[in-house]
């Protein structure tokens, strides 16, 4: 009997991560017969497949986005299910990203191996917590995959969003936030901080955030900015996508400060950049310390490292003894933190 290697069960082609036994890909940039999908954000969760296995949320969000004929078909799978694809089974685990995010585990031949998606070990009042998950070979990300990146507490980071709002009552804070994961979680974290007032809402993310409410998350009263009297938006709070805060559309807000919660705020000079205010740290990515106490409490012995900051993560995985090498994937770089590292920047984030 022939032993199975990690690479006869998952190979990085043009259209994505391939499973030739399952007769699958996951995450596929260009459109497959059968797609396995992670979650809903537009770098993983494209259209024009044949066939989608995705957690329940995930196809909703992709029937959102792209409407009722994004798929040939569709399949819904929950946390902890299995299914059999061709000489493969696969488990969906947690991946506490976004609502509805997993990790996809493939069995073959005697071999586990994990790939993660984007993931993180950090707490999040609007998804299901990260679960670990033993391995073989562990897939990890790196869009934070450097030691300059170690997220603070988001619920402090929110805490001086209040904090200014507290402070400048005559000014409309604007919070760019990604559409979908991020701004339900800030809003989820002003809730837990005791702010009840009325949260108003960019028109660009009215639909994935009543979703989000809709599937019982407490948001709290929120209401569409639109039409709504300058005056009135003085000591308010308005989440917007990061590109609606920095064009004319901010006109439309009394004396307005800027805040944008990115993992990328962590380089000042990004914040600079942007012209925003009130940097807030707050990522849906694990940082450099969630990256490498994962990969370890994984039990792999292999790492394969995919889109982000690849070569540190690599690096450290090799100093540990771990068998690791960079995954060539290309079209990832995720829409929620589409603000990454230009060449040299390393250098001012550690500054
Ligand atoms: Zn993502």
């Amino acid at each position: 009997m022939s032993s199975m290697r990690p690479q006869d069960i998952l190979m990085p082609q043009a259209e994505g991560l391939c499973c030739k036994p399952g007769g699958f890909h996951i995450d596929p940039v260009r459109p497959v017969e059968r797609a396995v999908i992670t979650h809903g954000h537009s770098d993983h969760a494209r259209p024009g497949h044949g066939a989608v296995l995705a957690t329940q949320e995930t196809l909703d969000m992709m029937r959102l986005r792209y409407g009722e004929n994004f798929a040939g078909s569709t399949q819904a799978i929950g946390y902890g299910e299995t299914i059999r694809l061709g000489e493969t089974t696969v488990t969906f685990h947690p991946a506490g990203h976004v609502l509805g995010s997993a990790q996809v585990a493939v069995e073959c031949g005697g071999l586990r191996i994990v790939a993660s998606g984007d993931y993180k070990d950090a707490p999040d009042p609007t998804c299901t917590p990260f679960e670990l998950v033993r391995c073989d070979v562990f897939i990890t990300e790196a869009t934070f995959g450097l030691p300059v990146f170690r997220h603070p507490d988001a619920t402090g980071e929110v805490r001086k969003l209040l904090g200014s709002v507290a402070l400048f009552p005559e000014r409309a804070h604007l919070v760019g936030a990604y559409s979908l994961g991020k701004a339900q979680r800030v809003i989820a974290l002003i809730r837990d901080a005791g702010y009840d007032a009325p949260i108003y809402l960019h028109g660009a993310m009215e639909k994935i955030t009543r979703y989000y409410a809709q599937r019982g998350l407490p948001l709290g009263e929120l209401r569409p900015v639109k039409g709504v009297k300058k005056a009135e938006l003085a000591g308010t709070i308005t989440l917007a996508p990061p590109s609606a805060t920095s064009d004319l559309w901010t006109r439309r807000f009394p004396d307005p400060l800027t805040a944008f919660a990115s993992g990328w705020m962590r380089v000042r000079a990004r914040a600079r950049q942007r012209g925003v205010e009130l940097p807030l740290v707050i990522s849906d990515h694990a940082d450099w310390d969630g990256l490498t106490a994962t990969i370890a409490a994984t039990g792999a012995g292999e790492v394969w490292v995919t889109h982000g900051q690849e070569d540190a993560l690599v690096h450290w995985c090799q100093r540990k003894g771990l068998t690791a090498r960079p995954l060539d994937l290309v079209g990832y770089g995720d829409e929620d933190e589409d603000v990454g590292l230009a060449a040299g920047e390393t250098e001012a984030a550690e500054a």
